[in-house]
């Protein structure tokens, strides 16, 4: 079955992203979620992204406008059933999911795939709730979804030979670069930048070296654009922690002890960014 027509579960952060990437891709897209204020914020979202790719010349005003046309928001979840793929990518709650799920599952057709963006859920767990494990599978994009080149396919225990390829070949189709992964706790990525990003808080907690050469030292050390503190700062301490926790639970390996520096920063409301300080002040 070739997939022409993409369902999307959520207008927010990742479900507006993963909409333009696919509507620049050429593909039809039915983008839903609960109100049409939130359907709205998401096109406007896209709307502005298309501008920004329009001024730095990157597309041209005919691809916008056959972008934007390719994409219908919606509120009701019938308008899912013009899809041969449908992505779910609505907020991170395990029991919301599986709600989202089974009502999905009982609308589509038993060919259609369904994948989920979820971070931290397992794909196992998620496929486990349909009535077609075999054609649910995880599709993990990265924020911003139209900038980021990958993306990590999760294979449940259940996920067929077909599915897998199917998905694969869809990636290749967005222009991203689709790497395989078994499920299990943070896939790959996650799984090896959170803890680096925690070893960073007990390296500063050991009092090893400022945040700035912890920083300097990853950037010019490794190549990294970014140093683990400051990135820490942008994702949110909270959810690093959070992450941690996960990992420290579901491995019940020490390794994944969160550093009790991080917690207390954490404790201390000092989330990064989005609360003007974390390692450093905004
Ligand atoms: P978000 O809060 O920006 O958007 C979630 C959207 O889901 C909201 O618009 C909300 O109204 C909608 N929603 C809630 N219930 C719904 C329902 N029943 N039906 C339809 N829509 C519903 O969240 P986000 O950052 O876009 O995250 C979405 C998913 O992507 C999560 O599973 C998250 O773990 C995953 N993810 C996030 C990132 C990231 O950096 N933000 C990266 C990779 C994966």
């Amino acid at each position: 079955m070739s997939i022409t027509t993409v369902g999307i579960i959520g207008a927010g952060t990742m479900g507006n992203g993963i909409a333009q990437t696919c509507a620049v891709a050429g593909l039809h897209v039915v983008m839903v979620d609960i109100s049409d204020a939130a359907v709205a914020r998401g096109m406007g979202t896209i709307a502005n992204s298309l501008e920004r790719l329009l001024k730095k010349e990157k597309i041209s005003a005919a691809d916008r406008d056959a972008a934007l046309a390719r994409i219908h928001g919606s509120t009701n979840y019938d308008d899912l059933k013009a899809a041969q793929l449908v992505i779910e990518a609505a907020t991170e709650n395990h029991e919301l999911k599986v709600k989202i799920l089974k009502q999905v599952d009982a609308l589509l057709a038993p060919e259609v795939i369904i994948a989920s963006n979820t971070s931290s859920i397992s794909i196992t767990q998620l496929a486990a709730a349909t009535s077609r494990p075999d054609r649910f599978i995880g599709m993990h994009f990265f924020n911003p979804v139209p900038m980021m080149a990958l993306v990590e396919i999760i294979r449940g225990l259940q996920t067929s030979d077909a599915t897998h390829e199917a998905v694969q070949a869809m990636a290749l189709q967005l222009g991203k670069t689709p790497i395989t992964v078994k499920n299990s706790p943070g896939f790959v990525v996650n799984r090896i930048l959170v803890p680096m990003i925690n070893e960073a808080f007990f390296v500063l907690a050991e009092g090893l070296a400022t945040p700035e050469d912890i920083d300097a030292g990853m950037k010019l050390g490794c190549n990294h654009p970014i140093g683990p503190l400051a990135l820490a700062d942008m994702i949110g301490l909270d959810v690093c922690l959070a992450v941690m926790e996960v990992y420290l639970r579901e491995f019940g390996d020490s390794k994944y002890r969160p550093c009790p520096l991080l917690k207390e920063m954490v404790a201390a409301g000092r989330l990064g960014r989005k609360t003007g300080r974390g390692v450093y002040s905004y």
